[in-house]
């Protein structure tokens, strides 16, 4: 039996990202860049009016005041868009939209409300400053300055930077195929009638839903037979896959056969078995260079280990550089007391933001067959290896897996 850590770091050595693709920019959304991205041109690309005003030469407005405005001609009217004609010289401006480029000649832009027209005239009453109310060709991106660093995840505003640019298609990490086994003769699939005895594969779907929440790819491959016949071929059906997960047959019953095909020629088992609870009988190792994770068939168990392991191979297979679940420090509600074993245990938890600390009791009944304690849970409190009791209003670690808790940022609260 290995520790979580140990395992962990063993499976994410042998864990590589993928290559990157082209993806339509909004298909970008929430996805790891690829490459640096550079800006090819100044944005803005020209000097332009910051307001609606007219564009001077600051030195003419000088004398300008409310009782003494200064008088000027007016030789053109650029309204956004339009490419100035003409030169702005002394005594002269023109008049200026938000947005339309500053003409030559002029270096500043007295705003509309301190203005009065008049005829081809205007009255400017206040003095300007240099560049007042403009705004400078590329003050925003300055062309050649790297925007977006590769391993950045792409948020709305990038997304915007990125058309700003004009990069119609971008190079994100590809997302990994992920296949997904249930093992077990007791197991029907979702829409078979189960009879009096056998169980729906929810494994097949809580996993495929988890490994949809990374933004990788599920593959749904159904049910396997515990028999070796059917693994195999199963597991030929999912060599076309860049991670494979299996349910069940990984503990020490007659019938579990998925480490016995992992110990076979030409594929390997790294480990068997992790110091965790739930999630001791996990199995790890490749099929035919294909990383295998032999997930406990058990609902909870098998959910646990793809949160500790799967999810943070998944997220380096696409890119990312931050592979975990926030965590949190939280005070404990109850006492919880546990069976003195050298395992982790991961409590499932509600976990509640109030008054400035979070707060987490467990969701009651523990067992890793009681799927319900996941489905109630927004949290995983963490305790470590041979804890026995924790009383209530200890500080615990608690993983959060879900972003519903925290200070939300309502009206009142701003
Ligand atoms: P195993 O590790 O194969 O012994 O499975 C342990 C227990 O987990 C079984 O007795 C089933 O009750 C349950 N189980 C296994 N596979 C699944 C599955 N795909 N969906 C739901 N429960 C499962
Ligand atoms: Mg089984």
């Amino acid at each position: 039996m290995i520790s979580v850590e140990k395992a962990l770091s063993e499976i994410l050595n042998t864990i590589h990202p993928l290559g990157s693709e082209k993806v339509n920019i909004l298909e970008g959304l929430g996805r790891v860049i690829g490459e640096d991205i550079y800006a090819p041109r100044n944005i803005p690309p020209k000097d332009n009016s910051a307001m609606d005003g007219y564009a001077v030469r600051f030195q003419d407005t000088a004398p300008a005041t409310q009782e003494k405005p200064v008088i000027m001609e007016v030789i053109e009217d650029i309204p956004a868009g339009k490419i100035p004609s003409k030169i702005v010289g002394p005594g002269q401006t023109a008049r200026i939209m938000t947005g339309a480029p500053i003409p030559d000649g002029a270096n500043a832009v007295v705003r509309m409300e301190d203005t009065e027209k008049d005829g081809k005239t205007v009255k400017i009453f206040t003095p300007v400053t240099q560049g007042y109310d403009m705004r400078y060709a590329g003050e925003d991106v300055r062309q050649g300055e790297r925007i977006i660093t590769k391993g950045d995840i792409l948020k709305p505003a990038d997304i915007g930077m990125l058309a700003a640019l004009g990069r119609s298609f971008i190079p994100v990490y590809q997302k990994p195929l992920v296949a997904i086994l249930a093992t077990g003769d007791e197991l029907v699939d979702i829409d078979e009638n189960p009879g009096p005895w056998k169980i729906i594969s929810s494994n097949s779907y809580s996993l495929a839903a988890l490994v949809l929440e990374c933004g990788a790819i599920p593959l749904q491959l159904g049910i396997a037979k515990d028999t070796r016949e059917d693994l195999l071929a199963a597991f030929e059906s999912a060599l076309r896959a860049d991670i494979i997960l299996s349910s069940g047959g990984v503990s020490v019953g007659d019938y579990d056969l998925v480490k016995d095909i992992m110990k076979e020629v030409g594929n390997r088992m790294e480990f068997w078995r992790v110091a965790m609870k739930p999630g001791k009988p996990l199995a790890f190792g490749n099929l035919r260079g294909i990383p295998l994770f032999g997930l406990p068939g058990n609902p909870v168990s098998s959910m646990v280990s793809f949160e500790q392991f799967v999810r943070p191979s998944i997220l380096k297979m696409m890119g990312h550089q931050n592979l975990y679940r926030p965590a949190v420090k939280a005070i404990l509600q109850e006492d919880i007391e546990l069976k003195q074993e050298p395992r982790r245990h991961f409590i499932r938890a509600t976990v509640s933001w109030e008054e400035g600390i979070y707060k987490a009791a467990s969701t009651g009944e523990q067992g890793s067959g009681i799927l319900k304690s996941m489905v109630q849970a927004n949290g995983l409190i963490v305790l470590s290896e041979d804890t026995v009791m924790v009383k209530k209003g200890t500080e615990v670690s608690v993983q959060l897996i879900d972003n519903s808790v925290g200070q939300r940022a309502t009206p009142e609260y701003l």
